[in-house]
């Protein structure tokens, strides 16, 4: 089960060129050099881009819920650092999901967000630099 503590993904800034990158890469991919240095990445952003999983994925890797296939989200989240992460998306309604604001619900086996229904959106969805 996840753990009672806030989650947060792991990813690399470089030290040359600023490039943040996920998951963590000591070698910057744009630049090249191996100066990457760990950051946590931001837990909210906005979802950039989607799509509607409407059948099974292949299994394995893909572990069926215990009542079965259900329709999900996947897609692109946008975070302040300037990336894009690849996540499933947890939403009550596909149609509340274009530009969403998201938050982080989980980091394994793969980064999931969940719409934010709160309210409290990020101040600024745009990147800060
Ligand atoms: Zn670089």
């Amino acid at each position: 089960m996840e753990q009672a503590t806030a989650v947060a993904l792991e990813g690399s800034r470089c030290t040359v060129c600023s490039t943040v990158a996920f998951p963590a890469s000591a070698m910057c991919s744009r630049c090249a050099t191996p100066s990457a240095e760990n950051i946590t990445l931001s837990t909210r952003g906005t979802l950039w881009a989607y799509t509607i999983q409407r059948f099974a994925p292949k299994s394995p890797p893909y572990v069926p819920p215990a009542g079965g296939f259900v329709p999900f989200a996947v897609g692109y989240v946008e975070l302040p650092e300037g990336i894009k992460i690849e996540a499933i998306i947890d939403c009550e309604s596909f149609d509340e999901l274009d530009g969403a604001p998201v938050r982080l619900t989980s980091t394994a086996p793969v980064p999931r967000f969940a719409v934010d229904t709160l309210g409290t959106q990020p101040e600024s969805t745009g990147i800060a630099q």
